[in-house]
């Protein structure tokens, strides 16, 4: 049995699936740090969580209270948000891919430390367990440099000052499985919509990304629950200048966006307040992802089809409708009355574009990763 391990900056969601990717259980420890609450199988406990640590051993003993002791578990496989350009494929975790994780801490200060943590308890808890990682920046290593690239003086490039890309995991999953859910072919020229608490756009040519809405960090592109997407490098400044840096980096992060413009992080909170101010805060989000897709379709020189994903785009049918109408410049024709109903198909007989919501399934992907790379290794002959 594989244990899969999704550790953000204050949550860990787990499952554990078998070798035929069968998942058996899936859980989650949220607000670490805080009142936490697990939640897995018929679990739902609150109960304060001081740190990452006592997340995991919680969420092993919940498993283990399920008949699935850490005995039963032979491998375990990481989201790990950051690999830099030297992680760009997933891997079996070795003390050196250890050494390029920690690398990346710079890179993402909140995400980095916690992957490493849990990869480091479970080496504690099982040394012989093997661990294998999954880079949710490694899908974009195929944009072009000029897409990569921010235009600064070359010593400010050399410190890594680049776009990287994130939900590179669920962009991957969803290539994987659009062909089955879909019961179509991958299309050529595809725009994915990543719209969760997180939200980013990406451009899929012949399933490689070409483009895509986040940069340096996941603050760029969309407005987001919290982050405020793209913005002026100078306003930037000001906020910096005024709040000083910590104070900047929580008002973008933590405190702008949907919170920002209506008052709550939650999309559906949002729907159901009937306020102008949560009117405008979807307004917003609505308008800011439709530019952004026509930035996109343009890196890919046009567009074949496209597919929601996300807590937004599998479930906001209001949200989803506006997107659609929003880009019927491009052909495409929505069944509203399928979107309406959280439909698969979201296009009618005879538009030039297909629209499809395909539900992000991240656990599945990095266990299938992580399985990938086992087999390579098994087919490997030893040295
Ligand atoms: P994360 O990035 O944390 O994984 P999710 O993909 O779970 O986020 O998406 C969370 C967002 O999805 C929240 O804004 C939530 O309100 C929204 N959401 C979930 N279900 C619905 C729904 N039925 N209608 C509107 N929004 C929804």
């Amino acid at each position: 049995m594989m244990l899969v391990i999704n550790a953000g900056s204050s949550s860990i969601k787990f499952a554990v699936c078998r070798d035929d990717l069968h998942m058996i259980a899936a859980g989650s420890v949220t607000e670490i740090g805080a009142l936490g609450r697990v939640r897995v199988g018929p679990v739902d406990q609150q109960m304060h969580v001081a740190d990452h640590h006592q997340a995991l051993s919680l969420a092993l003993a919940a498993l283990a209270g399920m008949g699935i002791p850490a005995d039963g578990i032979s491998a375990a496989a990481h989201r790990v948000v950051h690999g830099g350009t030297a992680l760009v494929a997933p891997c079996r975790i070795t003390p050196q891919v250890i050494a390029l994780i920690e690398a990346c801490v710079p890179l993402a200060p909140l995400h980095n430390p916690v992957n490493l943590v849990a990869i480091r308890a479970l080496q504690t808890l099982k040394p012989d367990l093997p661990q294998y990682a999954s880079f949710d920046t490694a899908f974009h290593a195929t944009n072009p440099e000029v897409a990569t690239t921010y235009a600064l003086p070359k010593a400010e490039r050399n410190r890594g000052l680049r776009r990287y890309g994130f939900h590179g995991i669920s962009y991957a999953g969803l290539v994987d499985r659009i062909a089955s859910v879909s019961g179509m072919p991958l299309p050529r020229r595809l725009l994915a919509l990543h719209l969760g608490n997180g939200a980013s756009l990406c451009a899929i040519l012949e399933g490689r990304s070409v483009a895509t809405t986040m940069g340096y960090s996941p603050l760029d592109g969309l407005t987001m629950g919290t982050r405020a997407g793209c913005i002026d490098g100078n306003a930037v400044l000001l906020l910096a200048t005024l709040h000083g840096i910590d104070g900047a980096g929580r008002i973008l992060n933590r405190e702008s966006g949907l919170l920002g413009l209506g008052g709550s992080n939650d999309m559906r909170a949002l729907s159901q307040a009937e306020t102008a101010e949560a009117q405008f805060a979807r307004d917003h989000f609505g308008y800011w992802a439709l530019r952004h897709a026509g930035s996109m379709i343009a890196a890919m020189g046009g567009i074949d089809a496209l597919a929601f994903t996300g807590g937004i785009g599998e479930n906001d049918a209001d949200l989803r409708a506006s997107l659609l109408q929003g880009l019927g410049w491009t052909g495409l024709v929505p069944d509203f009355q399928a979107n309406a109903a959280n439909a698969t198909r979201l296009h009618e007989t005879g538009s030039a574009v297909l629209a499809w919501i395909v539900p992000a399934e991240e656990e599945l992907r990095i266990a299938q990763e992580a399985l990938a790379v086992r087999a390579c290794e098994q087919k490997r002959p030893a040295i």
